[in-house]
């Protein structure tokens, strides 16, 4: 195996990480390795080198090119300031540049203890690295913006939660790890010499056109509302609840990163939480506009001194940023719910369509994802046997006649309406209930076969396949999740 990591971040200030090899494993054992992934980074792997692999990806093995770092941030969790976070389990090995010229971080969770541990073991468990293997992996073939899952092994360790459990590391890709935390971190210590050599490197790596405007840093900050708006209304596209939106976890690029207590939508409950740390449903699915917003203000204010030398000009500056992410996110969010339900150009009445139908949702708890499939099938579509259960309550009718007439006034055909639809319209999401239970068999038997028929299903979820019906349908009553854990 050959990987050729290159190190900018390495290349940046001694503060900005801690030097740290990760703490070997007595037994590293291979237990997923995503192979397309690995092709699409360029990297030089082959199926005969299982037990390479796995050394390399639980740290047993350090290649030569590596230069592992633990980076530092801080972050405010829940509302909480907290000075001082950083990789408290995870190392950075490197970074790989693919043939298209994209550069990704590669960085092992679950590594061992590092400076910034406070306290912790540096270690993760089985399920809950699975269960961001799986959910990452879905979510990128759900079309959305994430860090990638490259490879999982259990290190034959036991680690010491309220039970016993079996120790693993994940393989993280991403196109950076740069938070909102990391900016915060220095502003907290004002060191704007670091801010601003910071920013240059974000900028550099994910805004190059930003250096060319009249305010490279106004244009940066443009740049991250953008992501965020975008991933933020394609979060509510699928149902996603993140969980936790603290700033450290909030990725510059636009990225979903840190798959804790995430959970999905069955039944439409606008104020859904499904986090047992998310005590006052601070991170509750409607919410998420409105902390991507606050995230957003935190980013911005440590660069104020950089937006202008002004202290009042970079106050109005970042008002004008602030009014920007709410025009964005309302612009993008009615025109995806536009899109769910086939309309091309959404107009000013169509807001009203839009709410009517959640409304609808709402008060007879709906499944989110069914509800579209079915307004699918009510074009005329075949009938499906996923909806055979689907219940259709009073009054939905109703609004079908009326939304029916608004298709026909857009005047296209009815295979573009159809078309529309089924690209937002997933027919798999990674329900609560399939993920626990393949989980659970996982850690339980040591067989992953379950979890790998998900990562297979949900690598395709916009395709009605026959085979993976039974992963469409919604929980019954014995089978519902209430409550998801950060399993740190
Ligand atoms: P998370 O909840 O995964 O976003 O983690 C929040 C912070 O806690 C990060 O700084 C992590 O590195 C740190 N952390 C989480 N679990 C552990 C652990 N087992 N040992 C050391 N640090 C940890
Ligand atoms: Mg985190």
């Amino acid at each position: 195996m050959q990987i050729n990591f290159d190190n900018t971040y390495g290349n940046l200030p001694k503060n900005f990480y801690t030097q740290i090899k990760p703490t070997p494993v007595v037994n590293p054992h291979l237990i997923l390795f995503n192979w397309p992934l690995a092709c699409d980074l360029g990297l030089n792997v082959e199926r005969e080198e299982l037990q390479k692999i796995a050394d390399v990806f639980s740290g047993n093995l350090v290649l030569e090119s590596s230069n592992p770092l633990a980076l530092v941030y801080a972050g405010h969790q829940f509302g909480y300031f907290v000075p001082q976070l950083g990789d408290g389990r995870a190392v950075l090995l490197g970074e790989v540049v693919n043939t298209s010229g994209a550069r990704y971080d590669i960085q092992l969770k679950g590594s061992g203890k590092t400076s910034y541990s406070r306290g912790g073991d540096g270690r993760a468990t089985l399920g809950p690295m699975l269960r961001e293997y799986i959910v990452s992996e879905a979510m990128h073939g759900l079309g959305i913006k994430t860090t990638r899952s490259l490879a999982l092994v259990t290190t034959g360790e036991p680690v010491f939660r309220d039970t016993i459990l079996p120790g693993a590391i994940l393989t993280r890709v991403a196109s950076s790890h740069i938070r909102v935390g990391t900016f915060e971190y220095f502003a907290a210590q004002k060191d704007f010499e670091s801010l601003k050599i910071l920013a240059d490197y974000a900028i550099n790596r994910h805004a190059p056109h930003a250096k060319d405007s009249k305010n490279p840093y106004f244009s940066f900050l443009e740049f991250v509302l953008d992501m965020q708006t975008s991933l933020i209304v394609d979060w509510m596209r699928v149902g996603f609840i993140h969980g936790v939106m603290n700033t450290d976890n909030t990725a510059i690029s636009g990225e979903t990163i840190d798959y804790g207590p995430c959970a999905f939508l069955d039944e439409y409950v606008p104020d859904k939480v499904f986090s047992a740390i998310d005590s006052y449903g601070r991170y509750a699915f409607n919410k998420q506009f409105s902390i991507g917003l606050w995230n957003f203000i935190k980013l911005s204010e440590t660069l104020a001194f950089l937006l202008s030398t002004e202290l009042k000009a970079s106050a109005a500056i970042i008002k004008e940023l602030e009014r920007l992410f709410i025009e964005k996110f309302h612009e993008k969010y009615l025109e995806m719910m536009a899109h769910k339900i086939g309309i091309f150009i959404p107009d000013e009445k169509d807001g009203q369509l839009i709410q009517d139908l959640l409304n609808i949702m709402e008060e007879n708890y709906l499944d989110y994802t069914l509800t579209f499939r079915h307004l699918i099938q009510n074009t005329g579509q075949s009938s499906w046997a996923l909806l055979k259960d689907f219940a259709v309550p009073r009054g939905f009718q109703q609004w079908i006649e009326v939304w029916k007439v608004r298709l026909v006034s857009q005047g296209v055909t009815h295979d573009e309406v159809v078309a529309l639809m089924a690209a937002q319209n997933p027919i798999l999401i990674p329900r609560n209930h399939r993920i626990e239970e393949a989980i659970d068999f996982a850690v339980e038997h040591n067989d992953f076969s379950k979890a790998n028929r998900l990562i297979k299903a949900f690598s395709d979820p916009y395709k009605n396949n026959e085979e993976f019906i039974d992963l469409g349908q919604p929980p019954t009553s014995q089978q519902r999740v209430y409550q998801t854990f950060c399993g740190t």
